[in-house]
């Protein structure tokens, strides 16, 4: 056997032990060794059942994703091949799950006869976030388990259910309390006393509620609408359809056609692209992966406004110690009655228990004195963004904050080198983007400043993930990587606007081709008078910058957007659901005739181009500038932060699959039909589609 797995025998029954850290990955190394476990136990007239178990943190994780697009993936045997042998094995077989039994780990576990867990354990079927379906049997097995509707759920969505409700669906037939292989053997030892034997999956039927036909056109209407386009998960229901209705080994088929079409589109190229993109954003070409960390044992907030009090909320998450500073007594506790009426919502939600959440808020302190921040590992500046009153909060943090302490500010926009300049430790000042609600959203952009110590930055991303967030390194410029991109977006969507679109049409384009939301009620979301605050200054800076005046128009009549109830469209608060108002219709006319603007009709297509390759265009300078450390990293930034839709991999992995030289020759037609001066193509962009390359090469 490999070394990977190992074979035992005890009391009539054969062990066989997975023993491929960290997550028990089906890999080359372990795939042979439980096919010679199961063949020996089959073979052998002694043994009377089989345990399969792991002994690395999981039952299997699935597929090993190190051998993801590597000959290694198809040394024999198949997991397959495998499961066919579990259902040809004479001898009942018991999956004894462990931390989590997911994709390749599940289906090799319905592979077996039987299942028991651990309380804590988790099962599911992930691939779909991979824009795949489980191509080893699981969706005709899955269904057989736990019938049509659950099992319709946990392969669309993904999500895992726990051992608890496992037991409950029939997908778990015991929790085993205490020692897990003790529990699987004596589940091994009834079976045997009861003489029961294998319980093949793939004989059993399918429980479907109600009129099969009635039943799967409406789950066909349901996910359709859910997954807009996507197409992974309407190829789930008709799995699941086949397995209700066909025999087991037609189903089975049909599961291999539609995976070998998923594997081979776009959508699951572009979600396993950013599988990887994830992974790679912590690595810094100048950072070697063991740059000793400064430790993070406590942390101090400087502003309990909108951001701090989100912040601070990620140090108390994580069980860091923190503080949170503001210049009033009223202001501090504003922001905490805010937090803990935040924790309050998601324990009523059920998603924490009252226990955790007190024990989060314990860890949170209020104070209106800075020094208080003076002992903290890191003091993390949410003050107001203003040069002037950041320049002057680092004076004061330089002289108060012990040596050695990280100083980050959470500025959106200001010059990350200017604010350390201020200090006597520049090396020491870092920035840390969080983007609202902070507490929730996952993308943190760490600002790289140019004296930036190479531990400071390394602890940063290290925190970031501590917070369970994806940091992305930025260097330093005005919007950083996302802001900087989505002012590009925001202008041609005023333009759009200018031309002859309304708000609803451009933002349904943006929607329907899977962005979360489109830009103008996005707008509406952020607070429409921050762009125009942007724009105002844009106006003295870059005089030849062209902008559509609409935007203005509308900050002028006071719609701000949600906070003002009224923005580009209406609302009926606290109901954020935007409805599109005929007063902005006739304001948008009368701009345009005052304006002298000629409207036509717009496509679709050309709304979405517009938007989508502004954002690309500008992503090429970023990237051509340094700012970004590579264009997976620029698709990290939008897919964590920016709405934009997984299955199209981020802006530069979109580009890439539309060719980046259909991408130029679209600018280019836009750059000579309309506003000149914002078309411009990068001259990376122009550089990579000569010679036919890609962003993400
Ligand atoms: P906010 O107005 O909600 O909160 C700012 C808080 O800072 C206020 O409570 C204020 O009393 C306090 N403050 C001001 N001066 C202070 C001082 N000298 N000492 C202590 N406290 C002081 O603002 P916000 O939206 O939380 O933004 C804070 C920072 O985060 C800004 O730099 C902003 O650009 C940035 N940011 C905001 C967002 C967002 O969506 N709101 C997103 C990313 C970054």
């Amino acid at each position: 056997m490999s070394e990977a797995a190992s074979y035992s025998f005890r009391d009539g029954v054969a062990v066989i032990s997975m023993n491929n850290p960290p997550v028990n990955g089906l890999g080359s190394v372990l795939r042979p060794g439980i096919m010679d476990g199961i063949k020996k136990a089959g073979a052998d007239p002694a043994v009377k059942a089989v345990v399969i178990i792991g002994l690395a943190k999981a039952f299997s994780g699935g597929a090993d994703i190190r051998e993801f697009n590597t000959p290694k993936m198809t040394v024999p045997p198949s997991l397959h091949e495998i499961i066919e042998a579990q259902d040809d094995c004479p001898k009942p077989m018991i999956a004894a799950i462990g931390g989590f039994a997911l994709g390749g780990g599940l289906e090799l576990a319905l592979g077996c006869h039987y299942r028991v867990a651990l309380p804590e354990s988790q099962l599911g079927l992930p691939e779909v976030k991979l824009g795949l379906l489980p191509g080893a049997g699981g969706t005709q097995r899955l269904p057989r388990m736990v019938g049509a509707a659950q099992a319709v759920q946990m392969m669309t969505t993904g999500n895992p259910v726990a051992a608890e409700k496992a037991l409950g669906l029939g997908l778990v037939d015991e929790i085993v309390q205490g020692d897990l292989l003790e529990g699987a053997l004596s589940f091994a030892r009834k079976l045997i006393e009861q003489k029961q034997g294998p319980r093949r999956i793939r004989d059993m039927t399918v429980k479907v509620d109600g009129d099969p036909k009635a039943f799967f056109e409406k789950a066909r209407a349901e996910v359709g609408k859910a997954s807009r386009g996507f197409p992974a998960p309407l190829e789930i229901v008709a799995c699941v359809e086949a397995a209700a209705t066909k025999p087991f080994d037609e189903g089975r088929n049909e599961e291999r056609r539609r995976f070998a079409a998923l594997v081979e589109g776009k959508e699951s190229k572009a979600l396993r692209h950013m599988f990887f993109a994830e992974r790679q954003t912590t690595k810094i070409p100048d950072v070697p992966e063991d740059t000793p960390v400064r430790p993070i044992r406590s942390a101090a907030v400087i502003g309990a406004g909108t951001m701090g009090g989100g912040i601070a909320m990620n140090f108390a998450n994580a069980g860091i110690p923190v503080s949170m500073m503001d210049v009033t007594q009223e202001a501090v506790d504003r922001g905490f009655t805010k937090i803990k009426d935040n924790y309050a919502s998601t324990v009523s939600k059920g998603r924490l228990k009252q226990e955790e959440m007190d024990k989060r808020i314990s860890l949170i302190k209020t104070t209106t004195k800075l020094e208080d921040a003076k002992d903290a590992d890191i003091v993390i500046e949410a003050v107001f963004e203003r040069m002037d009153v950041k320049q002057d909060m680092f004076r004061k943090l330089d002289s108060v904050m012990k040596p050695g302490a990280i100083l980050a500010t959470n500025t959106s926009t200001l010059d990350v080198n200017a604010i350390a300049d201020v200090t006597r430790r520049p090396q020491d000042v870092i920035g840390t983007h969080f983007f609202s609600p902070a507490n929730v959203m996952r993308l943190l952009e760490v600002v790289r400043g140019a004296k930036t110590a190479k531990d400071v930055l390394a602890t940063t991303m290290k925190l970031g993930k501590t917070f369970k967030k994806v940091p992305v390194i930025s260097g330093v410029c005005d919007g950083f990587i996302g802001n900087r991109m989505v002012e590009k977006y925001g202008q041609q969507s005023l333009f759009l606007i200018d031309e002859g679109c309304s708000p609803r049409q451009v933002d349904a384009a943006a929607y329907k081709w899977g962005m979360a939301m489109g830009p103008l009620a996005m707008g509406d979301m952020v607070g429409l008078d921050i762009g125009w605050e942007i724009r105002k200054r844009r106006y003295v800076e870059r005089p030849n910058f062209v902008y559509s005046k609409v935007g203005d128009k509308i900050a002028e009549l006071g719609r701000y957007g949600q906070k003002t109830g009224k923005g580009w469209y209406k609302y009926n608060l606290p109901d954020r659901k935007p409805i599109p108002d005929p007063e902005v219709e006739r304001m948008i006319s009368e701009y345009r005739k005052e304006k002298n603007i000629q409207t036509r009709q717009i496509t679709d297509e050309e709304i979405v181009e517009r938007l989508i390759y502004a954002l690309v265009n500008e992503a090429a300078y970023i990237l051509e500038e340094g700012i970004a450390l590579r264009a997976s990293d620029i698709d990290m930034v939008y897919l964590s932060g920016y709405g934009f839709p997984p299955y199209r991999g981020g802006p530069m992995f979109y580009a890439d699959t539309v060719g980046l030289k259909n991408v130029l020759s679209s600018i280019q037609k836009f750059q000579s039909g309309y506003q000149g001066t914002v078309w411009k193509p990068a001259p990376l962009l122009v550089k990579l589609a000569n010679e036919g390359r890609k962003f993400n090469d």
